[in-house]
């Protein structure tokens, strides 16, 4: 890995996606914050070169496809390559009886608007930046995903966000295939459960733990692995 490497982290105002970026700074990255409200960006990168890192931020809202076009531009305006896209940012949005609640009560709305952010997001991205990792002949794709959505294990509670990151699963496997071999990676992971907004105040893991393998998926040397689902830098089945 060069120092010169650049990466957009989107949702990385905060939870994980804000970690991802601080570790990949850490390494030398050049990683920016995408963030939906810019002024967000601004404090979470205030934060970080409070530590001695600079990160610049892009306002990137994926749910809109001009914004994620604009975002990957912009950072190939401001420095010429995009090498390592992660697709952090998503929703959960809370249903009556949550991990309990049924099926049979999901909204439409519901899953519209999961299935807008945690998998058209993600599309949208990965469209704007592949042209110009297949020129680089480089590129690192991760796609922040979740136990919640392995068929293999495939439990109940909700349900959009489940088939939300199903669905990112079959994205990343169906990228790969279609990139093929070579220097441009596409993996989904687990970060497990994390203490954020979305996690809450009593899952098991620190934001550090749960980035972590995000950010040795986004390192990969070049005979690393593609089509891949991890956790703790493991693969899991799908
Ligand atoms: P948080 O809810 O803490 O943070 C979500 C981030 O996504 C925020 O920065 C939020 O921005 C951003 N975001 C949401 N919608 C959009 C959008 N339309 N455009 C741009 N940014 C958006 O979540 P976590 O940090 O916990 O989760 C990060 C990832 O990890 C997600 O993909 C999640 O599904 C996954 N994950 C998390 C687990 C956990 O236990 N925490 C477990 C398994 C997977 P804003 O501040 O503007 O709302």
């Amino acid at each position: 890995m060069t120092a010169t490497r650049t990466a957009l982290v989107s949702g990385a105002n905060r939870g994980i996606g804000f970690e991802i970026v601080r570790q990949l700074a850490r390494l030398g990255v050049l990683a920016v914050i995408g963030a939906r409200d810019p002024e967000d960006g601004a404090k979470a990168a205030e934060k970080l070169q409070s530590e001695g890192l600079e990160v610049p931020v892009v306002a990137l809202d994926v749910d809109r496809e001009d914004s994620a076009a604009e975002a990957v531009a912009d950072v190939k305006r401001l420095y010429g390559r995009l090498d390592i896209l992660v697709n952090n940012a998503a929703i959960l949005i809370d249903e009556p009886g949550g991990f309990n609640a049924s099926f049979f009560d999901l909204k439409s709305d519901t899953v519209r608007r999961t299935m807008e952010t945690n998998l058209l997001g993600p599309i949208r991205l990965i469209q704007a930046a592949l042209p110009l990792m297949r020129e680089q002949d480089y590129g690192r794709i991760v796609n922040v995903s979740s136990i919640a959505g392995q068929l293999a294990e495939m439990g109940s509670g909700y349900p959009a966000y489940r088939m939300s990151k199903t669905a990112l699963n079959a994205l990343t496997r169906l990228t790969a295939s279609e990139i093929g071999p070579g220097d441009i990676k596409v993996n989904s992971m687990c970060p497990g459960w994390v203490r954020t907004d979305m996690g809450g105040a009593n899952a098991e893991r620190t934001v550090e733990e749960g980035a972590d393998t995000a950010v040795w998926l986004a390192t990969l040397p070049e005979d690393g692995p593609t089509g891949g689902f991890f956790r703790d830098r493991k693969p899991l089945a799908w």
